[in-house]
C-alpha cells in the first residue's frame, strides 16, 4: 500500500507539472491536496512519508479523529465538504483552510468562532455554477455577496473560490465550468475585491485536475488517483 501511494503521488505530481507546463504556468503555483476521506491514518502516513503535506476531508467528524490521531504530523488539513453552521467552531479550530463556505449564515458563524477562538482560517467561497439544487455551493449572485462580506471579515481570511462541478464523463466537458469560475474571480477583482483575497481557485479532482490546471486551478483536490477507489462515495 505504501509503495502504491508513493508511486501514485509521483504520477499525479508529474501530471500536474505537465498540465502546468502546457499553459506556461509554474507547477509550484498548484497545490496538491490529497483527499483522504474514507481512508485511515495508515494511508495518510504513507502519503506523508512520500512528501505530501496538504490533506482534505469532507466530513468534520471523520476528519477530527484523523487530525487528533495525526497530531504528531506536520500536515495542513483542509475541509472540502459541506459544513453545518453548528460545527463552525470545530471546523475553525481544526482546519487551516475551509473550502466550502456557501452561505452568509455559515460565514457569520465561522467569523464569530474565529474571533472567539483566536484562529484565523483561510476560507474559500464554494460556487454552484450548474444550479444543481441537490448540490452544495452558493449560486453566483449569493457567492458574490459572501465574497464581499468575507473580504471585510476581521478573523477569517478570504483566500478564493471553490468549485465542485457536475460529473461529466469527458474531462473536457467540465472545462467551461472551470473557465467560468476563473471568470467570476476576474470579474470580482475588476469590481474592486483585492486580488490577494481571491488568489486561490480550488477546482479539479482525480478525473479532471489537468483540465482544471489549464484553466487556472491553484488547488486541486485529488483522492482516488492517490489512494485508490473508495468503498463508499
Ligand atoms: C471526494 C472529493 C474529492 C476527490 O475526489 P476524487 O475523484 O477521488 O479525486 C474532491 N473534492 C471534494 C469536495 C470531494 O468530496
Amino acid at each position: 500500500m505504501q509503495a502504491a501511494i508513493r508511486t501514485n503521488l509521483e504520477v499525479v505530481r508529474t501530471r500536474i507539472a505537465r498540465a502546468a507546463g502546457r499553459v506556461g504556468r509554474d507547477p509550484a503555483s498548484v497545490r496538491l491536496i490529497a483527499i483522504s476521506k474514507t481512508f485511515g491514518m495508515g494511508h495518510v502516513r504513507a502519503a506523508v512519508a512520500a512528501g505530501q503535506v496538504d490533506f482534505g476531508e469532507n466530513r468534520v467528524q471523520e476528519a477530527l479523529q484523523k487530525i487528533e490521531a495525526g497530531a504528531d504530523l506536520a500536515v495542513t488539513w483542509h475541509l472540502v465538504g459541506h459544513l453545518q453552521s453548528n460545527k463552525a467552531r470545530k471546523a475553525v479550530v481544526s482546519f487551516a483552510v475551509i473550502h466550502s463556505v456557501d452561505s452568509l449564515d455559515l460565514l457569520r458563524h465561522l467569523e464569530r468562532a474565529a474571533v472567539d477562538t483566536g484562529r484565523r482560517p483561510d476560507v474559500l467561497v464554494q460556487v454552484d455554477l450548474a444550479a444543481e439544487a441537490t448540490k452544495f455551493g452558493a449560486p453566483p449572485e449569493e457567492a458574490v455577496a459572501i465574497v464581499r462580506s468575507a473580504a471585510v471579515s476581521q478573523a477569517v481570511r478570504l483566500a478564493g473560490l471553490m468549485l465542485l462541478p457536475p460529473f461529466v464523463e469527458d474531462p473536457d466537458g467540465v472545462r467551461p465550468y472551470f473557465a467560468r469560475l476563473r471568470a467570476l474571480r476576474d470579474d470580482l477583482v475588476s469590481a474592486g475585491v483585492p486580488s490577494a483575497l481571491l488568489r486561490e481557485l480550488s477546482m479539479g479532482m482525480s478525473h479532471d485536475f489537468e483540465v482544471a490546471i489549464e484553466e487556472g486551478a491553484t488547488m486541486v483536490r485529488v483522492g482516488t488517483a492517490i489512494f485508490g477507489a473508495r468503498s463508499r462515495p
